[in-house]
C-alpha cells in the first residue's frame, strides 16, 4: 500500500478535467483563446494521422506572446534573475528583454535569414540565449539550441542536419570555476560547412578566440541597430524549434515542434501544474539546452509574464549549498529540478539544507526520470517542510510539455509518492500488453497516448518516415513514448523506466525503476541503476550498480546482504540481483539521466560506441574513467 499525501493549494474544478475527457478538440480549442492571435483559426485540429496541426489558418507569433503582450504593465517587472556561477548577478526587465529581442530580429535580418531559415545557438546559461531564441521567433527563424557542453563532433553532426545557415556561440562559458572554449569548439565544428554563412560570438569570459570572416561579435552588431522589429505573424504549424532528443537510448533525434499548439499546451500545464500567480519566483534547473529548458524555462513562464531565476553553473558549485543559496537569496516559491540531482543533494545530507531558509517554497517538481519514493519523501520533508505539493512531471522532448502530473493549479488530489498521478485534461493515456489490449489496473504494460494533444511534435527534422517508424508503427492509432508503466486501482499512473531497459527473468518483466527505487530505499544507498546479462537458467539476470552516501559505515559485505534481503522481500526473489557493485559515480547525460544502455554494454563486456554524440565534451573523460573504475571493480571481483 503506497503511501498518500494530500496537500492541496486551494483548487478544484473538477468541471475542466469532465470537460475536457468528454470533448478533448473543444477543450484545447478553449485553452487557445488564452494567447493573443493575430487571425482566428477556422479548424481546432486537423488530424490525419500522425500528422496533426493544431489551429489550423491561425496566425501567432511566440516572441509577440512572451513579450508584448506584457509591455503595458509588466515591463518594470523582473523576467529573469540571472545568478553567474561566479556569483555575479543580473537583473533582465520585461522591458528589457523586449528591447533587445527586438534588436536581435534586426540583427538576424540584416545577415539575411528569413522565415523558416535554421540558427543554430549554442551558447551557455545566460541571457542571451533566451534573447537569441525569441529573437529567431520573432521573425519565423527556426531555432536549434545545442546544449553548450557538446563536443565537436555532436554540434557539426546538428548544424548539418539541420543546415543552419548562421550559428550563434560564446567565447567561453564557465562550468565548475573552469572556462569551456565554444567557439573554438565551433570553429572545429563548422570546419568544412560551407552553408555556414556567419557565426556570432557573445563575449562571456572574455576568452581570447580566433576570429574569421564569418564571426561577428555580439556587441558589435547589437550596436546601431533598432529597437524595433514587429513580430511576423506566423501560421500555426510554423516550425518553432528543432530540439534533439537527450540520446539516453540511442542516437538523438531532431524534433520538430510548431508554434501554437505547443505555446497552447505550455500555457495551460503551467497554469494548472505550478498554479503560477504574478508574485512567485519560478526556479527550474534545467539547462535551456534541453526540452524542459525550451517548455519551461523560456516559453512556458515568459507567456505568463512571470519572474524566474536563471542560474548558469553546476548546482553543487562552488560547493554543495549553492542551490539553497540562490532559493534563499531570491525567495524562490516554486522549485522544479531532477530526481538525480535530488539524489545528489541527499547524498550531502540534510544539514546543508536544513540550514538555510526556505519558508518561501509553496510547490516542488521533478522531471526527467521516475522519482523513487524515498526521494520523494525526502524533498516533501526536507525542502518542502512537509507544506508543498509536489508534482512529478513526465513528458518528453516529443511531447513538448506535460502529460503526466498532478495539476495542484487545478485540482486536490491525493498524492502517492513515485506516480505522476494522473495524464492532464484532455489527454487519453493507457497502460497495454504487446499487442495494444489495455492490462489490467496494477499490472505493468506498455504506456501509450490515444488522441492527438496540442504540445506534439510536428515530425521529426526532414525524416517523416522515421517519426512513422519510431511512434507510431508498435500501435495502430497510438503514440508509443518507449516507456514501461503501471496504472493503479485509482488510475493512477506509475513509470516504471524503459521499455527497452525492461528486465525479463525467468519469464516476468521487471521495471528498472522498481528495483532502483528499492535499494535507494535503504538509508545508506544515494543511487543505483540496474541492467540485465544473459543468463542460462534465467534468460538475463540482474546487475545493479550502486553508489553510496557521503557519510557510510556499514561494510559493503553486510550492505550487499540487505539490499538483496529487501528485494526479495519487496519484489520477489526473482529479482535477487546475480552481482551489486559500489561504485563512485553513474554515467549520466548532461540532462541528469543514467545511461543503462552504456551500463548494460559494459556489463555484457560489448562496444560501449560513440559517447560523444550522449555526452558533453567534458564530462565524456569523466564518464570514461566511470567505466574503467566498474570495469576494474567487475575483474576485481571474479580474481
Ligand atoms: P532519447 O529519446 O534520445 O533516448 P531521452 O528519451 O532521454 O532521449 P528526453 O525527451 O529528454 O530524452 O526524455 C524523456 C524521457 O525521460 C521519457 O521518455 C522518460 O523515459 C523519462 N522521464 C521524463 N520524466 C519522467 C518522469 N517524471 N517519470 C519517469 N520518467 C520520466
Ligand atoms: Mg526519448
Amino acid at each position: 500500500m503506497a503511501d498518500v499525501f494530500t496537500i492541496g493549494l486551494g483548487h478544484n474544478s473538477p468541471e475542466i478535467r469532465k470537460n475536457a475527457n468528454f470533448d478533448f478538440i473543444s477543450f484545447w480549442n478553449e485553452q487557445a483563446k488564452n494567447l493573443s492571435w493575430f487571425s482566428p483559426w477556422t479548424t481546432t485540429l486537423d488530424w490525419n494521422p500522425p500528422f496533426a496541426r493544431w489551429f489550423v489558418d491561425g496566425t501567432i507569433n511566440a516572441s509577440y506572446n512572451t513579450l508584448d503582450i506584457h509591455q503595458a504593465i509588466k515591463s518594470e517587472k523582473t523576467a529573469i534573475f540571472w545568478e553567474g556561477e561566479d556569483g555575479t548577478s543580473r537583473k533582465i526587465t520585461y522591458g528589457y528583454l523586449f528591447a533587445e529581442v527586438q534588436k536581435f530580429s534586426n540583427v538576424l535580418k540584416s545577415l539575411g535569414v528569413k522565415k523558416g531559415d535554421r540558427v543554430t545557438i549554442y551558447l551557455p546559461m545566460v541571457p542571451e540565449i533566451v534573447i537569441a531564441m525569441l529573437g529567431c521567433a520573432r521573425i519565423g527563424a527556426i531555432h536549434t539550441v545545442v546544449f553548450s557542453g557538446f563536443s565537436a563532433t555532436s554540434i557539426q553532426d546538428r548544424i548539418n542536419d539541420s543546415k543552419s545557415k548562421i550559428v550563434i556561440t560564446a567565447d567561453g562559458g564557465y562550468r565548475r570555476g573552469k572556462i569551456i572554449k565554444l567557439k573554438q569548439t565551433i570553429d572545429d565544428a563548422i570546419n568544412g560547412l560551407d552553408f555556414v554563412e556567419h557565426v556570432i560570438v557573445l563575449e562571456r569570459t572574455k576568452t581570447p578566440i580566433h576570429l574569421t570572416s564569418k564571426d561577428k561579435l555580439w556587441n558589435d552588431v547589437m550596436k546601431n541597430v533598432s529597437s524595433i522589429c514587429t513580430a511576423e505573424p506566423l501560421p500555426s504549424d510554423h516550425p518553432l524549434f528543432i530540439l534533439y532528443t537527450s540520446g539516453t537510448t540511442g542516437k538523438p533525434k531532431g524534433v520538430l515542434h510548431g508554434t501554437g499548439g505547443y505555446l497552447t499546451h505550455l500555457f495551460s500545464t503551467f497554469k494548472w501544474a505550478f498554479d503560477i500567480k504574478d508574485s512567485d519566483v519560478f526556479f527550474c534547473t534545467a539547462d535551456i539546452g534541453w526540452v524542459t529548458g525550451h517548455s519551461y524555462v523560456v516559453y512556458a513562464p515568459l507567456l505568463h509574464g512571470a519572474t524566474q531565476i536563471m542560474y548558469e553553473g553546476a548546482p553543487d558549485f562552488p560547493d554543495a549549498s549553492r542551490i539553497w543559496n540562490i532559493l534563499q537569496k531570491y525567495g524562490v516559491t516554486i522549485f522544479y529540478t531532477t530526481p538525480t540531482a535530488l539524489r545528489m543533494f541527499m547524498k550531502f545530507g540534510d544539514d546543508i539544507p536544513n540550514s538555510f531558509e526556505l519558508s518561501s517554497l509553496r510547490l516542488l517538481g521533478t522531471v526527467g526520470e521516475p522519482i523513487n519514493p524515498e526521494v520523494w519523501k525526502w524533498y516533501f520533508k526536507i525542502i518542502g517542510k512537509k507544506q508543498c505539493p509536489i508534482i512529478d512531471t513526465w513528458w518528453q522532448t516529443e511531447t513538448g510539455g506535460m502529460l503526466i502530473s498532478p495539476l495542484p493549479g487545478l485540482e486536490t488530489i491525493p498524492l502517492k509518492p513515485g506516480s505522476g498521478t494522473l495524464p492532464i485534461p484532455g489527454v487519453d493515456i493507457s497502460v497495454v500488453d504487446e499487442f495494444g489490449k489495455d492490462v489490467p489496473a496494477n499490472t505493468k504494460g506498455y504506456l501509450v497516448i490515444k488522441n492527438p494533444w496540442p504540445g506534439m511534435l510536428l515530425t521529426l527534422w526532414g525524416d517523416d518516415e522515421k517519426y512513422k517508424t519510431v511512434y507510431w508503427s508498435k500501435y495502430k492509432n497510438s503514440y508509443y513514448p518507449g516507456d514501461y508503466a503501471l496504472k493503479d486501482e485509482d488510475g493512477y499512473l506509475w513509470l516504471l523506466g524503459r521499455a527497452d531497459d525492461v528486465l525479463k527473468i525467468a519469464g516476468h518483466r521487471i521495471g528498472t525503476a522498481e528495483l532502483e527505487s528499492c535499494m535507494v530505499s535503504n538509508d545508506d544507498v544515494a543511487e543505483s541503476a540496474v541492467c540485465g546479462i544473459p543468463d542460462d537458467v534465467k534468460g538475463e539476470a540482474i546487475i545493479a550498480f550502486v553508489v553510496l552516501k557521503n557519510d557510510v559505515t556499514t561494510t559493503t559485505v553486510d550492505l550487499e546482504k540487505q539490499l538483496i534481503t529487501k528485494i526479495r522481500n519487496d519484489v520477489g526473489a526473482i529479482a535477487s540481483p546475480k552481482q551489486i557493485y559500489f561504485v563512485s559515480k553513474l554515467p549520466k547525460t548532461r540532462s541528469g539521466k543514467i545511461m543503462r544502455r552504456l551500463l548494460k554494454s559494459i556489463a555484457n563486456n560489448e562496444k560501449i560506441g560513440d559517447v560523444s554524440t550522449l555526452e558533453d565534451g567534458t564530462a565524456v573523460t569523466e564518464i570514461q574513467n566511470v567505466f574503467d573504475d566498474i570495469q576494474k571493480t567487475i575483474q576485481k571481483k571474479s580474481i
